[in-house]
């Protein structure tokens, strides 16, 4: 947008020249909505926080990283992951039932086919932006909900034409209320796993910090306040530079990755993805890559 490559009113309010007039640069953001459901266990140990954050560890672990990056924040910080359609639990949900795919009728509300899953969730002993465990030795983990194929986009602005301001974002989780639908729900099925599955009654305590309600909510509609203040990105955004068809205002890229209107220009990243995929995006971001590179050898330019 900067060098005058964007929708031709919003690059004037920020005094740019436009270039070449393209409204699709900075829409279509999509990301990944997940949210940290933080409990607490009754026996000391059974998590990591004593290899965490628990006394000195927090002091070791950035010293052992600074060193030669070994120790707990060299690793994954993650522990199992597991993929989940919803149909079956969304069966009373007026909002699911009457909803129907924009992308095609044999798919679901989210664009998803059968064998997608409406969510992934994972489990991990690190906290979310912003959460101070703060309460000596407790032994927490978070249960991690995440939605696919989410409805609702965004937009990235500038704020002004200095490039010292950073844009504003707007990722507009839940202006579809289907998004906020599902993930409850997700949320609702995770908290009776680690409530009530086989085995957890003799270790879990409940929610942390301990004056939090979730571990106790009955139903999906109590997950969704909880979940408006609580989700978070996870840092998956992509599409507000998509490549797409030549009768597609929208599209700023065409489908060998060049942008309209400009010579040899080419945007390789994921922005370029017109729908965000449905798992993490590095590997794609990857793809993305390869094929640009692929595009280049083969001498492709287009010329708008
Ligand atoms: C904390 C975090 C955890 C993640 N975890 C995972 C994960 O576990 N699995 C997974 O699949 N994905 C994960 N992702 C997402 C993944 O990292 C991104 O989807 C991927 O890196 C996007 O690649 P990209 O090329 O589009 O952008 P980036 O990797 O962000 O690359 C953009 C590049 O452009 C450079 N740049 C920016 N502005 C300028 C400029 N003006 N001039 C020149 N260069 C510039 C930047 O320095 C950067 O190198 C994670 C992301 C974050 C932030």
């Amino acid at each position: 947008m900067r060098s005058g490559i964007g929708p031709r009113e919003e690059l004037h309010k920020s005094g740019i020249e436009c270039c070449v007039d393209s409204p699709g640069v900075g829409q279509n953001l999509e990301d990944h909505v997940i949210a940290f459901i933080p409990y607490e266990v009754s026996k000391p140990g059974l998590t990591t926080d004593h290899l965490s954050w628990h006394g000195a560890a927090a002091a070791k672990n950035l010293a052992d990283y600074k060193r030669d990056r070994s120790g707990f924040l060299g690793a994954m910080p993650f522990g199992s992951f597991a993929y989940a359609r919803l149909d079956e639990r969304l069966g009373d949900s007026s909002l699911w039932q009457e909803a129907r795919s924009i992308a095609s009728p044999s798919r679901d509300p989210m664009g998803l086919s059968q064998q997608q899953p409406n969510i992934e969730t994972f489990h991990t002993e690190c906290a979310p932006a912003g959460f101070e465990p703060g309460s000596g030795d407790a032994s927490i983990f978070c249960t991690v909900v995440e939605l696919f194929g989410p409805r609702s986009a965004g937009t990235v602005r500038l704020a002004s034409a200095d490039p010292n301001d950073n844009p504003v974002v707007d990722h507009n989780y839940f202006a579809d209320p289907l998004d906020l639908e599902v993930l409850a729900e997700a949320a609702h099925f995770m908290n009776e796993i680690v409530m009530k599955g086989a085995g957890t009654a003799t270790v879990m305590k409940g929610s942390f910090p301990s004056d939090g309600k979730h571990h106790a909510f009955k139903s999906r509609e109590e997950w969704k306040p909880w979940l408006r203040d609580h989700c978070q990105t996870c840092y998956h955004p992509t599409g507000t530079c998509k490549m797409g068809k030549d009768d597609d205002r929208m599209a700023v890229l065409d489908d060998k990755c060049t942008v309209r209107g400009v010579q040899r220009l080419r945007v390789a990243d994921t922005s370029v993805m017109p729908k965000i995929p449905n798992g993490h995006t590095q590997m794609p971001a990857y793809g993305v890559a390869e094929r640009c590179a692929d595009f280049m050898k083969e001498g492709f330019t287009t010329i708008a």
